[in-house]
């Protein structure tokens, strides 16, 4: 074959094969390269100048680098340039000043503006602040399958494994999540619009509020956002926006806005947004921010940064509508035993029943016969509660349930303790009296099953230090005395011989 001429006066025979391969790869580079990023970004294009996802702001101009700009901004850029009296600029003896100024020092005129930490990242933008693609629909996949909604006994079945009692709380809750996710799954019944399950709790602390919600959105696969109502004020004030809820969802989502719209979203310490009593100025975060949320518990599209807590102009914004999510607000309530008290003796002062009046001062449960009037007294607003339409109450542990929370539950923590100590093959036990004693010292706290880990780590820690120090020791029991400092654990040797070796003796001392 005759040698052919190509561009560069260099014939092709000069190349070998391998050289030709090469220069074949060089050619198919872009393509590829442009392939392999189709493939790999899950992230919407941002425009560069004024931050919207090419969901909003329509296809983007690319540019080097990855960078995207929108329709809008590159016309708008345009116009700008064109508009430019460069001859003006160069005759103008002020701007020579200044870029003679600028070139002789450090930088470029203008230049200083930009951050160029900016300019690092896909485009620019890190994906941190970048919406996921919407996934396209295909054929009947639904994200949430009807028939995959497990049943509220096998919700319940499962949440029985971590969370000991509420009996009550465990029932409702499945029933209310069942309903929820069927909705959401089938849109609407019978053509009549289910009213959404937005749940309010009410408990003591350390009662299983946060965890029952925590071991719910986990077992269901769903994002989930705790808030704390505390820190929330009415748009404007210092504090955390109303909608930088639904914000933090979408963080936990990955900035997945379907998998955010499907959401949980718990709000800790409602009882802390109540109306304020005899106040005369504006209770910006009290009643305003029950006002405020109204929109989301009911269903709305709310815009919120993504990446981001707050607005400003350099955060891109995601449309999230709110109709699914499902809220659920907790707190404990202090003073509602009182009123429900209060409400109860007034009923029963009258007629025949009057002599029972301080019958209710020694009930224990009370608060499990809350009513919406009473939430109303303690400074709830109608409109609010409305929006909130299953209400139910946790117990406060008693001594029993604190006995079984420390060792029953799939994840509890005396279980820990034992795959720990597991791992050095140390035997750890608790007699009945270790684990009586523990509760009784957790409920002495009054913090609920939170001051179980304290006190569990507080003594743990010799224990801890002491064994893995001698391989003889095959088994240690922790019993009331030593919880109670009165006595030390029971240490059993691995060998038949009985012979203690020093250090076991400083543990058995303690
Ligand atoms: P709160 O009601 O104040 O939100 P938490 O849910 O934070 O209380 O409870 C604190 C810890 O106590 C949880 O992390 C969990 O380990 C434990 N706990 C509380 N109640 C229970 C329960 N009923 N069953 C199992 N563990 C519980």
């Amino acid at each position: 074959m005759l040698p052919q001429k190509c561009g560069m006066g260099v014939y092709m025979s000069d190349f070998d094969e391998k050289d030709k391969s090469q220069l074949e790869d060089a050619r198919n580079q872009p393509e590829k390269e442009e392939k392999k990023e189709k493939k790999e970004s899950d992230y919407e294009d941002v425009c560069f100048i004024c931050r919207r996802p090419e969901s909003k702001a329509g296809k983007m101009f690319k540019l080097p680098n990855n960078i995207s700009v929108c329709n809008d901004c590159m016309h708008k850029t345009m116009d700008t340039v064109s508009q430019f009296d460069y001859q003006g600029m160069l005759t103008n003896p002020a701007f020579i000043d200044d870029l003679n100024k600028n070139m002789n020092g450090k930088g470029y005129p203008n230049l200083r503006f930009v951050n160029i930490a900016d300019l690092q990242g896909e485009g620019g933008i890190p994906n941190k602040q970048r919406i996921k693609k919407k996934k396209p629909k295909s054929g009947q996949a639904q994200a949430l399958d009807i028939k995959n909604i497990p049943a509220p006994h096998k919700i319940k079945a499962q949440l029985d494994e971590y969370v000991i009692g509420q009996e009550y709380a465990k029932k409702v809750i499945s029933v209310a999540v069942y309903n929820h996710y069927k909705r959401v799954a089938t849109g609407t019944m019978d053509n009549i619009e289910i009213e959404k399950s937005n749940m309010l709790m009410i408990g003591p602390t350390g009662s299983g509020k946060t965890y029952l919600v925590k071991t719910l959105a986990r077992l269901l696969d769903v994002p989930l956002a705790i808030a704390d109502a505390t820190s929330l004020t009415e748009a404007g004030y210092i504090g955390d926006d109303i909608e930088s809820v639904v914000s933090k969802l979408l963080t936990a989502a990955g900035n997945d806005v379907e998998k955010a719209e499907r959401g949980i979203v718990f709000i800790d310490e409602i009882d802390k947004i109540a109306k304020k009593k005899n106040t005369t100025s504006r209770d910006v975060s009290g009643e305003s921010v029950q006002q405020g949320m109204l929109r989301l518990l009911e269903g709305a599209d709310v815009e919120v940064p993504v990446g981001a807590n707050s607005k400003n102009a350099m955060v891109p914004l995601a449309t999230i509508n709110t109709r699914n999510i499902l809220f659920i607000c907790g707190g404990a309530f202090p003073d509602l035993e009182e009123i429900i008290k209060q409400r109860l003796k007034k009923q029963t002062s009258i007629g025949f029943n009057a002599e029972l009046k301080d019958k209710f001062d020694k009930e224990k449960n009370i608060v499990s016969q809350v009513t919406v009037e009473d939430l109303k007294k303690f400074g709830m607003i109608p409109e609010f509660i409305g929006r909130l339409p299953i209400i139910y109450t946790l117990a406060a542990l008693d001594k029993e349930m604190m006995v079984k929370i420390l060792g029953e539950p799939k994840n509890a923590i005396l279980k820990q303790y034992q795959k720990l100590l597991e791992l050095d093959e140390v035997k750890l036990e608790f007699d009945d009296g270790a684990l009586e004693a523990i509760a009784e010292k957790a409920m002495a706290k009054d913090t609920g099953a939170r001051a179980l880990r304290a006190i569990i780590e507080e003594f743990m820690l010799d224990i801890m230090y002491e064994i893995p120090k001698d391989d003889n020791i095959g088994r240690v029991i922790i019993t009331r005395e030593y919880i109670e400092g009165t006595g030390g654990p029971v240490i059993d040797i691995r060998s038949v011989s009985g012979e203690n070796p020093d250090n076991l003796k400083v543990i058995e001392q303690k």
